[in-house]
């Protein structure tokens, strides 16, 4: 499989897309001015099926479409491209646009990253006690880049946006000095794209004595999707599964957290081979995705996607509620409809395939699970509880919202029972 990328105004240059009826390469036009947009041969040729497109699930996966913007805007930017503009009215109008996206939702850059002395640690996040996220510099993009994603704002070219850790001194400096964290969740971007002798800088001097506490290096990926040759015929794809085989038999453990959003993903026997090389290392494989409208709003597609990852031998972790930003009009769900799909899901599979929690939201107090609907005294509520919060105290403390039908993110719950508001507003 060659390794071609195409990104940005290049997507011309997809054979199939050159095919598509004009109207839905123009929405790739004009919604990639906006949205970052990347997709590389694999994707193209192996996971979409062009003969349904434009309702194939893997081509709105990483396709842009023409909901994912206001018709307003699309129609104002489309007219713009059209008159063949280029320059300071077209980059004002994307960067407006981009405002308008709510960027950078639950407080990521405000309340997130922590401070060494007086500086503040850019490319790093420490929101839960025992978890601190680290955005290697290298490692701040994606093999492809899904469309709903919620990391969106990094990949478009705007500096002061971007969260990076340059120094490895950094990062080492900063988990010596904290010995409440257990978990180092490497993340981007996607770390997968970095090559191995830059990971292993960070990753193998976690083996000394002073950072006994770091028990578990989890790193959150989508090559397992994207690009699974990384873990199979890459050049330093055998030195990578060294690396993990040297942490767990140094007494670490290795979590490669998988984003897969569809059983399609896991198809392909090149998957099948990658996942096979990373557990035979000793490390283990946890799924993430979030529900999204067009891609994967049926029980049906989580209950066997969740099955085949146990018989491939991963472990379903979570499933999310889509976040408050990017395109997310286009793939928001309901909260009670989000529920309803986790339910109907998690009941035709076997205890094994039940690890999955959710449907759960990453608001900027904390993960917020949607544990259902119920009827309390005579009102209709939202059961919900917290997975995880900035405050440990918060944690699993059951709490109610008004039942309301539309919501789709925890700022539309109002309190239940004439609240004035959730205990954690306090
Ligand atoms: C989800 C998340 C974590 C990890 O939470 P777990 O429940 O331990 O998987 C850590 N930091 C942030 C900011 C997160 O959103």
């Amino acid at each position: 499989m060659p390794f071609r990328v195409y990104h940005g105004r290049n997507f011309e240059q997809i054979p199939q897309v050159a095919r598509l009826p004009e109207d839905l390469r123009l929405a790739i036009r004009v919604v990639a001015e906006v949205l970052p947009f990347r997709v590389n041969q694999y994707v193209v040729d192996r996971l979409i099926d062009w003969d349904s497109v434009p309702d194939d699930p893997m081509y709105q996966l990483v396709f842009p479409q023409e909901g994912m913007l206001p018709p307003d805007r699309f129609a104002q930017l489309a007219d713009l491209l059209r008159a063949g503009s280029e320059g300071e009215a077209l980059e004002r109008l994307v960067r407006e646009i981009r405002c308008e996206l709510n960027p950078h939702p639950a407080g990521q850059t405000t309340k997130n990253v922590p401070r060494v002395g007086n500086e503040r640690l850019w490319g790093c996040q420490h929101k839960y006690r025992e978890t601190l996220l680290f955005f290697p510099a290298a490692g701040q993009t994606c093999h492809s880049y899904c469309s709903f994603c919620f990391r969106w704002a990094q990949f478009v070219d705007h500096g002061t946006w971007k969260m990076a850790v340059r120094e490895v001194a950094t990062l080492h400096e900063y988990l010596q000095a904290h010995l409440e964290i257990t978990d180092l969740l490497v993340t981007g971007g996607d770390p997968m794209v970095m090559k191995t002798a830059r990971l292993e800088a960070y990753l193998r001097p976690l083996v000394a004595p002073e950072f006994d506490h770091v028990q578990t290096i989890r790193i959150g990926t989508k090559a397992l999707t994207f690009w699974p040759y990384r873990f199979v015929t890459d050049p330093d794809a055998d030195e990578l599964l060294e690396l993990f085989s040297f942490l767990v038999e140094r007494g670490k453990h290795v979590a490669v957290m998988a984003h897969f959003e569809h059983g399609r993903e896991l198809e392909n026997e090149i998957v099948a081979e990658a996942v096979r090389r990373i557990l035979d290392t000793g490390a283990v494989i946890r799924t993430q995705a979030p529900v999204l409208r067009h891609i994967n709003d049926d029980p049906d597609v989580w209950a066997s996607m969740w099955n085949r990852q146990v018989r491939m031998g991963m472990v379903p972790y979570y499933m999310f509620v889509e976040r408050d930003t990017g395109a997310r009009n286009y793939f928001e769900v309901p909260l009670e409809r989000t529920w309803k799909i986790y339910r109907e899901a998690i009941r035709q599979v076997s205890g094994l395939a039940r690890t999955a929690r959710g449907p759960s939201m990453s608001t900027d107090p904390g993960k917020v699970e949607v544990q259902g609907v119920a009827e309390v005294e005579g009102e209709r509520v939202f059961v919900l509880r917290f997975i995880q919060a900035r405050n440990p105290d918060w944690v699993q403390r059951p709490f109610f919202a008004e039942y309301d039908p539309e919501a789709t993110w925890l700022d539309q719950l109002r309190p239940a029972f004439g609240a004035e508001r959730f205990f954690f507003d306090e």
